[in-house]
């Protein structure tokens, strides 16, 4: 078997540079020149998995066909490479530990004192080589930023396996930030000197320098960094602030970074085609048309907590030539605003997925207007549990209508807590009160079946299932249904007897859905629930 070549990437000066889009940049480049490739992101956090962090301080979390809960940089990687992947493109401090502490219990380490160098480092190294299996090229971004002290042993099982798979099969790329300084009009590379000394302190060289900054760099700065930091002069790639991400990999090739890449790890024949790609770009930074929808959530101040999904738009958008403004509603304060006025301007109304009451009974509300008033809607996960609950309250006339996420002891529960599922792996899953927080969620993809003649089955052209995935607790509860379809509720789409999607029969887009469309969206393969609204909000504002 061929060996697998790794390319490391590591942050230098300080986090949120975009090393999870230059990472999926490059390998976007790379796939499309042909090669197999894989990425993986190491983060050096003590959780086990992001699926119980806050999405205030860690963003979205972001899950894998198999129901691995990950970083929200895998959701970028799958977005740019158009792959699916796994659990094992994604682990933590703690999944390390973790591992380490149950081998020592089982006695494998026969007695050996069990140390970060060699146990800890070896278990890194060895969950990147699994990673790389059957690959020809595997992107390895280390999370952090390097001088922190819990990234040290990711850095020292890089640069071990470095030396291990020699160094034509290896190369570190180091991302860093090249500030203006506005007082003295000048760009400055001291930051990046000292993050390269660092790197170098722990015995890696870069071979790469990746420049973040505001304004362009001129050849005599490249040639500066690559003096101090010891690279090629063909090796400082500059990043420069991007109308979109999207054109990240268009600015790489221009510089040849693939030239640059090549001659480390000795490739031949670096020519991607990237023609659908630019094609795309063009119409994400200058569409033909424009339309505004609400967004309806809880976290509006914190984008990053919906990346999926507003990246999701924006691919629907390319694939639509259409910009998508989004009005961001904080659900919150919609519980006392005039709907009228909030939604004066508005083509469409997104209800996105949460948890915890906060902020359910302006949602709830923002259900309501667009079912009255027949503006096209969509509800995810949450969404489609209150889209039930307001039918249910408004329609059915069931007072005390709710889920039992919010009122455990209501008289009609809507949505319930079922205690037993099969996951996504197809095994059983029992679940009680006292089941802990972490991994209890039904997650991954599930087939849904869809219903004939219906919008669900329209927006995704006849087909009779699709794979989408999830991440809740509560479900549907199915002793409502009937009571709903006689009102003009239709269940389009049913997974393993569960509800997974509604709609509206005297209504022009009203779709509810269980599963999040948005975590299988890639710019070159938008998701069609989610270009389905879009094109619904397109037809409505032309209609107005
Ligand atoms: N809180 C709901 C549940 O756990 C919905 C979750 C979501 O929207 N992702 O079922």
């Amino acid at each position: 078997m061929k060996k697998t070549k790794y390319i490391f990437i590591t942050g230098g000066v300080l986090s949120s540079l975009g090393k999870g889009i230059a990472a999926a940049s490059i390998a976007t480049l790379l796939k499309n020149s042909g090669f197999k490739v894989s990425i993986l992101k190491a983060d050096p956090y003590i959780n086990v998995d992001p699926g119980t962090m806050s999405p205030f301080e860690h963003g979205e979390v972001f899950v894998t066909d198999d129901g691995a809960e990950t970083d929200l940089d895998l959701g970028h990687y799958e977005r740019f490479l158009d792959e699916n992947l796994s659990q094992l493109n994604n682990f933590t401090t703690g999944r390390v530990y973790q591992s380490v502490i149950e081998k020592e219990r089982q006695g494998e380490y026969l007695g050996k004192t069990i140390q970060v160098i060699p146990h800890i480092v070896d278990e890194i190294k060895m969950r990147i080589k699994k990673a790389g299996e059957h690959k020809d090229i595997l992107i390895v971004e280390i999370g952090g930023t390097v001088g922190d002290i819990e990234g040290l042993p990711f850095l020292e099982a890089i640069r071990a396996l470095k030396l291990e798979v020699g160094k034509n099969n290896a190369m570190n790329i180091h991302l860093t930030l090249v500030p203006f300084i506005k007082a003295a009009g000048e760009l400055k590379t001291k930051p990046t000197q000292h993050s390269v000394g660092e790197l170098r302190r722990i015995g890696i060289s870069p071979n790469m320098i990746i420049c973040r900054s505001e304004k362009p760099l001129n050849r005599d700065l490249k040639d500066k960094i690559a003096i101090s930091c010891g690279v090629e002069k063909n090796c400082v790639i500059e990043s420069v602030d991007a109308a979109s991400i999207y054109q990240i990999p268009l600015n790489f090739l221009k510089q040849d970074i693939l030239g640059a890449i090549a001659s480390v790890l000795e490739l031949k024949n670096l020519k991607p085609n990237m023609d659908n790609w630019n094609f795309l770009v063009k119409r994400v930074i200058a569409p033909s048309n424009e339309v505004k929808i609400a967004f309806v959530g809880k976290y509006v101040d914190l984008t990053e907590s919906y990346k999926s999904l507003t990246e999701a738009i924006i691919h629907a958008g390319a694939t639509l030539d259409t910009r998508v403004d989004i009005k961001w509603i904080d659900s919150e304060k919609l519980e006392n605003l005039d709907l009228k006025e909030s939604f004066k301007d508005i083509s469409g109304i997104l209800v996105a997925g949460g948890f915890g009451r906060r902020g359910v009974e302006g949602k709830i509300r923002a259900i309501s207007y667009a079912r009255e008033h027949k503006i096209p809607f969509l509800g995810i996960c949450l969404g489609m549990q209150l889209a039930l609950i307001e039918f249910a309250r408004n329609v059915l006339k069931l007072k005390d209508a709710n889920s039992t996420e919010f009122d455990e002891k209501c008289e009609n529960p809507i949505v319930y807590l079922i205690d037993e599922f099969i996951d996504s792996n197809g095994k059983k899953q029992i679940r009680t009160s006292k089941t802990p927080l972490g991994g209890t969620m039904r997650l991954g993809a599930y087939e849904c079946r869809i219903k004939e003649n219906t919008l669900l089955s329209q927006i995704y052209q006849g087909k009779k299932s699709v794979k989408e995935r999830h991440r809740h607790r509560y479900e549907a509860n199915p002793k409502y249904r009937k009571a709903m379809e006689s009102k003009g509720l239709i269940v389009s789409g049913e997974s393993q007897g569960l509800i997974e999607a509604v709609e509206l029969k005297d209504h022009p887009f009203f779709l509810a859905v269980q599963f999040h469309p948005e975590f299988t969206s890639r710019l070159e393969r938008a998701n069609s629930v989610i270009c389905g609204f879009i094109k619904a909000a397109c037809d409505y504002e032309s209609s107005e």
